[in-house]
């Protein structure tokens, strides 16, 4: 483009120079006429006028060849006009007005060409002066559209180095994010680790406060990281089937304890309408769905959070409308607009108390806007806020997802009576019970619930199920139960925990014989499996509350896994719990390991040097497609590329955790994946319904647990068993002592003690009841101790015969 940018030199103005020829052409036409006049006088042919003609060529001579043509051409007429009227030829002698006009003709001639050269001279130089202007003009003008070129080519490349800065800014910080989130695994596994060691009260505080940091700082990460990928249009949206109930659940489950824990109530509701199985992106989806919800729970201080799904559905698409009400402070009108925009908060105040980088509603807006929907909000100060956002989604043709969850059709025609004092809660719970045609009332209390228990005694109207919620205002959930059993009303009864005390609770409703509870919020397929096992009268037994620590059975697992912190993390994380850990660093030899030996688990890391865990996978797939086992494989990796999820499930992988890895994600996906461990989802069974009420108590502890622990030996379970009796009477005491001082740091020492006890024994109920102490005693907090205690004791007191029986017959 250089020469674009050179100005060219100002060119001379010149006119184009006529050609010879035509500089003669008046000259030759005189000479040329003087000889046809003649010829015409020999012939006797008379042209009218010869001095005209002449005098014109004469200026047309001037005119065309200059001031020297034109005093030829005249020379050349004077003369053979000065023969013309001669009376003699040659001789020249005139009558006398002939002499007169030959007189005017010598005089008027030169006058003619000067006239006419004169006027040619100054007609040539205005052509010239009207040249240059217009070189002048023409030159300016290439100078302006070079001007233009150049600019347009500096706009180019500056657009091209814009565009390459912003590539390189979204995967540096790409990169950066990658990077940040590898030892941050190291940090919040080995906080989750330590925390779960013997510490002083101070330790524990500075740990947790690491344990919150951490946390809100991968959350940064992750919006920045999002939020960057977006920018740089790098943010590809999968379309594969999922289950949206799944998603919904899921997202509220997550945020459920952060929410009971201000005293929020949480619910939500998928109208039946709503598809088995969508097509879309689930991750991006899920991403939306927490940010909305957790911002919902964030600013909410009191009340309830309540996510809803309905369902518009149209022939080949659907459109699927999603709604999170809050009943928090409401948003400004002015601030409506300003909080979609990255980086902005509408209260800075507020939300400086509550964290938060003001990037989540600018991501999910632009997530939403990519799903092809549109974020708004409805919202009044002091009345709470309205997030809603509608997706066209495929449906048609996409394989269900869901288990078959629909309830049996015994349920239909059936009574229940909700115990509930969240309006919402009760109203979503009825219309589901509503859906599987039960009919259902509501008390807002225990006392309103008790009366209308006794007003519904007769046969036809008696109630068949109870719904009851445990922390009800006045007389608590329990406290209804334990009326009933007093007045000896058996009914079958499910209880709704909240998350923060769901072990306490949970340990609550086995003592009181209730067979089954479903944490809030409340899911609609595990309610439908809690209503049949209650109404069957079958206890879910010791094994409902999920303890990471409880080990119920033990397995080989092999952990492939580059990163040296995180090697040492999946060990001790398994191996806590029992199991067997082989560590390999890379794909290879992973697949060399999976192939030679049987495995009952093995996690994958997705990049591992060598071979990437997509690879190893099909590999070990492609292994087992020759034999019948299929290895449970857990895809582990630490890019927060949600869409991953389902590159996985497709390559192979049974399931998928991100880094940081959690040990109580951990665990909850391993039991999901690993056959026969407590927590596999299990088909519902085809129920014979027999209300029979639940009768007879759980063993106080379950031998072949207690063997098993002893390696199978029978004389070294006695003797376990044997010292367990001599020691426990001397850590109640200290239990006790540490309760009436307020120590909490004995009675958690001497708690954490005895549960590791009772857990050899296979004493589930006191191993719960034990870690519930030990917790009272590391949160400092003994108002509930007493009963706690209590409890404890009662079951220890049960608990002691049953192994003295043991002693005596294994001897
Ligand atoms: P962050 O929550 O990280 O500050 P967001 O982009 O998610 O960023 O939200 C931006 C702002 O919008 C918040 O700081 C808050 O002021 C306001 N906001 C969002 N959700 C709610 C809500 N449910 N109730 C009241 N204010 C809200």
């Amino acid at each position: 483009m250089a020469e674009t940018t050179e100005t060219l030199p100002a060119r001379p103005a010149r006119l184009p120079e006529p050609s010879r020829l035509f500089r003669l052409l008046g000259p030759l036409l005189t000479i040329a006429s003087i000889a046809v006049f003649e010829v015409a006088d020999q012939v006797g042919l008379r042209i009218p006028n010869p001095p005209a003609i002449l005098m014109t060529l004469v200026v047309f001579s001037a005119f065309t060849g200059g001031g020297r043509v034109g005093i030829f051409s005249g020379v050349v007429t004077c003369g053979y006009l000065a023969i013309f009227y001669s009376e003699t030829g040659l001789k020249l002698s005139y009558a006398e007005e002939n002499l007169l006009r030959v007189l005017v003709i010598i005089v008027t001639v030169p006058a003619i060409v000067v006239m006419a050269a004169m006027s040619k001279k100054r007609g040539d130089r205005l052509a010239r002066e009207a040249l240059r202007m217009e070189q002048q003009h023409s030159a300016r003008l290439r100078e302006l559209l070079q001007e233009k070129d150049r600019a347009e080519v500096e706009l180019r490349l500056a657009k091209e180095a814009a565009e390459a800065a912003n590539v390189a800014k979204s995967e540096f910080l790409a990169n950066v994010s990658h990077e940040i989130r590898t030892p941050m695994n190291g940090i919040m596994g080995m906080t989750e680790l330590a925390l779960d060691t013997e510490l002083t009260r101070e330790q524990r505080e500075y740990l947790d406060t690491v344990r919150g940091s951490a946390d809100a700082l991968l959350t940064v990460i992750n919006d920045v990281l999002d939020f960057s990928r977006i920018e740089a249009g790098k943010l590809d949206l999968d379309a594969a089937p999922f289950d949206v109930r799944t998603v919904v659940d899921e997202v509220m489950r997550s945020l459920a304890l952060r929410a009971h824990e201000k005293g929020l109530e949480l619910c939500y509701a998928v109208e039946h309408g709503v598809p088995p199985t969508l097509i879309g992106d689930a991750g991006r989806l899920r991403q939306v769905l927490v940010n909305l919800v957790g911002n919902a729970v964030k600013f909410t201080d009191r009340g309830e959070v309540v996510v809803r799904v309905s369902a518009k559905v149209g022939t080949q698409t659907m459109e699927v409308g999603f709604s999170v009400t809050d009943t928090g402070p409401g948003i400004p009108a002015e601030k409506m607009k300003r909080i979609f925009e990255p980086f902005t908060q509408a209260d800075g105040s507020v939300t400086r108390r509550h964290g938060g980088s003001g990037l989540g509603l600018s991501i999910s807006t632009r997530l939403v806007e990519m799903m092809g929907g549109r974020l708004e909000v409805r919202s009044e100060p002091g009345e709470g806020s309205v997030f809603s956002f509608g997706l066209l989604a495929g449906h048609e043709g996409a394989p269900s997802l869901r288990r078959q969850t629909l309830p049996p059709s015994e349920l239909s025609g059936r009574r229940a009576l909700i115990v509930e004092d969240v309006p919402t809660n009760s109203e979503i719970l009825a219309r589901e019970l509503e859906e599987w045609g039960m009919f259902s009332d509501c008390a807002e209390n225990s006392e309103d619930a008790l009366r209308l228990l006794d007003s519904a005694s007769d046969h036809t109207s008696r109630y068949e199920l109870l719904l009851v919620d445990t922390s009800l205002k006045g007389m608590s959930g329990f406290a209804l139960v334990e009326e009933l059993r007093r007045r000896n009303v058996v009914i079958p009864t499910v209880m709704m925990l909240n998350t923060p005390n769901r072990s306490v609770d949970a340990a609550h409703c086995r003592r009181l014989h209730v067979p089954d509870y479903v944490t809030k919020p409340v899911k609609p397929s595990r309610l439908v499996e809690a209503v049949i096992d209650a109404m069957r009268g079958v206890p879910r037994g010791a094994g409902s509350v999920r303890i990471p620590n409880q080990v119920t059975r033990t397995f080989s697992v092999l952990v492939a896994e580059d990163n040296l912190v995180n090697q040492r993390l999946m060990r001790r994380l398994f191996e806590k719990q029992g199991h067997r850990v082989k560590l390999v660093a890379d794909g290879l030899s992973a697949i060399e390991e999976l192939t030679k030996t049987e495995y009952d688990l093995a996690l994958l890391d997705l990049m591992m040097p060598g071979c990437d865990g997509i690879t190893a996978v099909k590999k070990v797939r492609e292994f087992e497609t020759e034999g019948t086992r299929h290895l449970p494989i857990i895809a582990v990796t630490a890019h927060a590329m949600r869409g991953d999820r389902e590159r996985c499930l497709a390559a192979g992988f049974d399931a998928y955790l991100t880094k940081p890895i959690r040990m109580a994600e951990l665990f909850d996906t391993v039991d999901s994946v690993v056959p026969d461990s407590y927590g596999e989802t299990k088909p519902m069974p085809s129920v014979v319904f027999s209300p029979v009420p639940f009768s007879g108590e759980s063993a106080a502890f379950d031998e072949d647990v207690l063997v098993q622990h002893a390696a199978g030996d029978r004389e070294l379970a006695g003797e376990l068993v044997e010292v367990f009796l001599e020691e426990y009477p001397g850590w109640l005491a200290e239990m006790r002592r540490g309760i009436e001082a307020g120590d909490g740091e004995s009675v958690r020492r001497a708690a954490h003690t005895l549960k590791g006890a009772v857990d050899h024994c296979g004493a589930s109920s006191a191993f719960d009841l034990a870690l519930v102490v030990e917790r009272m005693g590391r949160d400092d907090d003994m108002s509930g101790a007493h009963v706690a205690f209590q409890e404890l004791s009662t079951e220890l007191a049960r608990l002691e015969p049953a192994l003295r029986d043991f002693l005596a017959n294994s001897h």
